[in-house]
């Protein structure tokens, strides 16, 4: 994209009006002026971003052309694009709701062969955080393993690895661990779901496997979420702090010292702890946060290494 290509498609669009110019991943042409190191390739960037300037400018509002954008980083964009008579109005497309992915499913559903007895309820509640796409590629993914099974209809079989496969990866069918490796992992893993179903303000356990994944997790313990969380309370992230080190403790108690395993569960616990103090005010230094705001931190109960 070059300075001709923004000139030319702003003509386009003036001698096809009425019309809409719709510029998809914006952040690609509008990043913020003036960071880049200086080289040709950044020089290039800045003139296209001040066409597209240019070009917004010249609209008389009554010329029938309406520019539109979309970006995942609106955080990224130059300010001069968000001002009066630019891009001055934002439209926030979050992820779907329950209720939405619900929705979601039933669309792309349509003209698939599926089980009756399937819940599209159930399913919807254990995709939190699935975008529309991800909602789409699971239901494919699930057609696809039934026609590899031969099966006329798809069942909650498919659905359930589909879901699996999505969240954590596929199965790493080549990694294999030696039998005291194998003890180790159980109970680890068993520490998350014990201490997990212990603790108040876990979600119910949904499934604990040692079956190793594509993505790194040398096992997994998953908590079935409730409902969409868009706060946490501090005993939430306590509890949330101590299932998450329940794996370390129980490599200690049952098989007498720690492993190298838990860096993950480490590093999470860390970084909720860390935020409780620096960003929550949820520590004896008292209310106050040392870190600009930015979106509210919401852990997922999935535990995995
Ligand atoms: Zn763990």
């Amino acid at each position: 994209l070059g300075t001709n290509h923004v000139r030319n498609t702003f003509k386009q669009a003036r001698a096809a009006a009425p019309c809409i110019v719709f510029i998809d991943e914006i952040d690609a042409l509008g990043r913020k002026r003036g960071e880049g190191l200086g080289t040709t390739g950044d020089r290039d960037a800045d003139n296209t971003l001040n066409q597209l300037l240019v070009e917004m400018d010249g609209f008389d509002p009554s010329s029938g052309v309406i520019v539109m954008a979309a970006t995942n980083r609106p955080e990224i964009l130059d300010g001069a694009l968000l001002r009066a008579g630019r891009f001055d109005r934002h439209v926030l497309v979050g992820l779907p709701h329950r209720e939405g992915r619900r929705a979601i499913l039933e669309i792309h559903l349509e003209g698939v062969s599926v089980d009756p007895n399937i819940s599209l309820d159930s399913i919807a509640a254990r995709t939190p955080g699935f975008a529309g796409a991800d909602l789409a590629g699971l239901i494919n993914e699930a057609a696809l393993l039934a026609a590899r099974r031969n099966k006329s209809i798809v069942t909650s079989a498919e659905f359930d690895e589909a879901i699996e496969r999505q969240m954590l990866g596929l199965q790493h069918k080549g990694l294999v661990y030696n039998d005291k490796e194998k003890r180790i992992i159980a109970y680890h893993e068993i520490g998350h779901a014990v201490v997990g179903a212990l603790l108040e303000n876990v979600d119910p356990l949904q499934k604990v496997t040692i079956t190793p994944r594509m993505l790194g997790s040398r096992g997994v313990t998953q908590f079935e979420p409730q409902e969409e969380r868009n706060l946490q309370t501090e005993s939430e992230l306590r509890d949330l702090i101590t299932m998450t080190l329940g794996g370390r403790a129980a490599e200690i108690v049952f098989c007498g010292e720690a492993t190298t395993g838990a860096q993950n569960d480490l590093a999470q616990a860390t970084k909720i702890a860390g935020d409780m103090v620096r960003k929550f005010g949820m520590s004896p230094l008292g209310s106050r946060s040392y870190e600009a705001a930015r979106q509210a931190l919401i852990s997922s109960s999935v535990s995995a290494h």
